[in-house]
């Protein structure tokens, strides 16, 4: 029998997990459906901006955010969605492994994707030199040179966290400058093992088996080729449309899900927070997510007392 739940929640991010609370404390029967609880943040270093927290590792807060989830009944179910069809009644909701469930409404706090180069080869290279995510995979390369490419807050603590175990870190800028926090550009000077290189970009992937070297497109010490045992990307995400493109929610030109100050998208029924909406001004934090979830959960609350 598919079992029914007044509200889904996809996603256990900062998003879907604040929401979660909210809709808990309100004693709504709520199911969060996420493929990896606690979400992005944990591949977050350091976090020196969640309220509370003034220095804490990334993944230390995802777990709290998830322990905290669970002091309320809401069920945690941690799978991937597949698809979500819209029936007349609410929405029903399987993942992938054929698990099916029913919600009368839907909260989305899938999160984005990483942003890829673009390049011939990048899916090749894959684990063989390139990552998109230097907790997971900075260890293979200690005492090794690496790039990182991107040059806003994520990639520059990636950057400083490389520069922890590696020899040297190229930290790769399409920008003329830096696009991070102050406190992040000084973080940089110091760390004497992060060479800049600004005005700039990642044009090639070079190398056989492995990835041994990249190209730039702007001559770098008079050298366009750079020798190098690792890149990391870090330039950026998006959401994945996939699973809501079927839901024909309205979006924004770059393809983020366009809500109201309290959640609500364009269509009945379902309600948006965290990275993937185009409100909170973009910050794109995981303050600013736990804060849009706050605010969707209190609508759904109120959407069901309204309708008794
Ligand atoms: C390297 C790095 C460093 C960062 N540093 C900071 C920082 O210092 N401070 C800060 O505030 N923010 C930081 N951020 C940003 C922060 O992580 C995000 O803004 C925040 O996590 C967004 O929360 P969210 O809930 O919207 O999405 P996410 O945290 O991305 O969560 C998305 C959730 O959806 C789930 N999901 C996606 N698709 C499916 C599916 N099909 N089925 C089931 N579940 C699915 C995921 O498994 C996950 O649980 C950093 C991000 C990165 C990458």
């Amino acid at each position: 029998m598919v079992k029914e739940f007044p509200l889904i929640i996809i996603g256990g991010g900062p998003a879907g997990l604040t929401a979660g609370i909210y809709a808990g404390r309100s004693q709504l029967k709520t199911l969060i459906i996420a493929e990896q609880p606690g979400g992005t943040i944990g591949y977050a270093h350091r976090v020196q901006n969640f309220p509370g927290f003034p220095e804490i590792g990334g993944l230390e807060l995802a777990n709290r955010m998830v322990e905290h989830l669970q002091k309320w009944p809401v069920e945690l179910l941690i799978a991937r969605v597949g698809q979500i069809i819209k029936k007349d009644d609410g929405f029903l909701v399987t993942t992938d492994q054929n698990q099916e469930y029913r919600a009368e409404v839907l909260l989305l706090a899938l999160g984005t994707e990483k942003r890829k180069l673009g390049l011939p080869n990048e899916d090749r290279f894959l684990g063989r030199g390139l990552s998109y995510c230097a907790l997971c995979d900075g260890q293979f390369f200690k005492n090794k040179t690496v790039a990182v490419g991107g040059g806003g807050d994520a990639a520059v603590t990636m950057a400083l966290y490389l520069a922890e175990m590696t020899n040297k870190v190229f930290l790769i800028s399409l920008q003329p400058e830096l696009n991070c926090s102050p406190s992040w550009h000084q973080a940089v000077k110091n760390q004497k093992k992060i060479e800049l290189i600004c005005d700039n970009q990642v044009t090639e992937l070079i190398g056989s088996e492995n990835l041994s070297g990249i190209r730039l497109k702007n001559p770098y010490q008079q050298q366009t080729e750079l020798p190098i045992d690792g890149l990391f990307v870090e330039i950026g995400s998006a959401p994945s449309t996939t699973l809501t493109e079927p839901l024909n929610l309205a979006t924004d030109s770059e393809g983020f899900i366009k809500i109201k100050a309290n959640g609500r998208t364009s269509q009945s029924g379902i309600w948006a927070a965290g990275d993937l909406t185009s409100g909170s001004n973009k910050l794109r934090q995981a303050i600013t997510a736990a804060a849009e979830g706050a605010m969707a959960a209190d609508d759904i609350y109120r959407y069901f007392k309204q309708k008794g």
